[in-house]
């Protein structure tokens, strides 16, 4: 079955966190998570919308 990973250092910040699940609709709200709690981001716009889809990668492992 096909992963969605993301990584924060995708995105450009310097932090290790991973995440993958197993469509880009769950990963999501880890990510949004992720960002409200190591980064101090509570509303995610449009552009960090965007920089996560793209940095989000589809894995077959
Ligand atoms: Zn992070």
């Amino acid at each position: 079955m096909a992963k969605y990973k993301f990584k924060c250092s995708d995105i450009g910040m310097d932090c290790k966190f991973t995440s993958s699940a197993a469509s880009k609709e769950e990963l999501m709200p880890k990510i949004t998570e992720h960002a409200g709690k190591a980064h101090n981001i509570t509303e995610m716009n449009d552009e960090l919308r965007k920089k996560v889809n793209s940095a989000v990668k589809k894995s077959l492992f």
